[in-house]
Parts: C-alpha cells; sequence; structure tokens
C-alpha cells in the first residue's frame, strides 16, 4: 500500500465505524505489554485525519500505567480501535488499529518495530 487514501473500517461487531486518512507509512510492530498480548499494530493519525462515524457512545475507555493514553475498546465486542494521546510536544494523536481497517491485509503492510516494553 502506498499513497494517502481514505479508509473506513471499524470493530467486529460494527457498533463503532471510523474514517481515515494516512498512507499506513509508519505501522508499529511493538513489543509493550498492550500490544503484544492484544496483537495490536497502531497507526499515528492528527485528530482530523480521524473521524468516528458511529459508536461512540459503545466505546469503553482502558487505561493503564501512566494512564496518559486512553484505549477506546467497543463496549459489545471488546475489540480495540483506537486510542487517543499526547505527544511530547503537547499536540493530541490517534493512535489507530490498523486491523479494524476494512479489509486490511496485515502482510502486506510494512512494520516499523518499536520498543516499546522499554521505555
Ligand atoms: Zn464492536
Amino acid at each position: 500500500m502506498s499513497g494517502v487514501k481514505v479508509l473506513t473500517g471499524g470493530c467486529h461487531c460494527g457498533l463503532v465505524r471510523f474514517e481515515c486518512t494516512t498512507d499506513l507509512a509508519m505501522v508499529t510492530a511493538c513489543n509493550c505489554s498492550i500490544c503484544t498480548k492484544k496483537g495490536l499494530h497502531f497507526t499515528f493519525l492528527p485528530p482530523k485525519s480521524f473521524q468516528l462515524r458511529a459508536g461512540a457512545e459503545s466505546l469503553k475507555e482502558y487505561l493503564f500505567n501512566k494512564r496518559a493514553i486512553s484505549h477506546q475498546l467497543c463496549g459489545e465486542c471488546g475489540v480495540e480501535v483506537f486510542a487517543r494521546g499526547t505527544k511530547p510536544d503537547g499536540s493530541e494523536v490517534v493512535a489507530l488499529n490498523v486491523s479494524c481497517i476494512d479489509g486490511i491485509e496485515l502482510s502486506q503492510l510494512t512494520m516499523t518495530p518499536i520498543d516499546g516494553r522499554h521505555r
């Protein structure tokens, strides 16, 4: 995949739906506890490139560690769709679970290793 595209996606049961604009140039393969246990691969977007289209009322928040990252799970099917956080410079960022993009093929993505376990 290359080039900036408008992509749609959502959780497993379909309550939570989103639209985003991304080139998927940077997708994480992170070894931190939550990415490992959930099999998460994130791509990072400015909030303006991510629109929640459905399911805002179904989202459940999960916080851990420094509670700095607000993980957003579908309350029905439990899939983590995205997370909201703040970059070191203070700007807001959306971490999108690329596995939630419609029709995504993880094997066709270039993953960037992140040593999140030791941060
Ligand atoms: Zn769901």
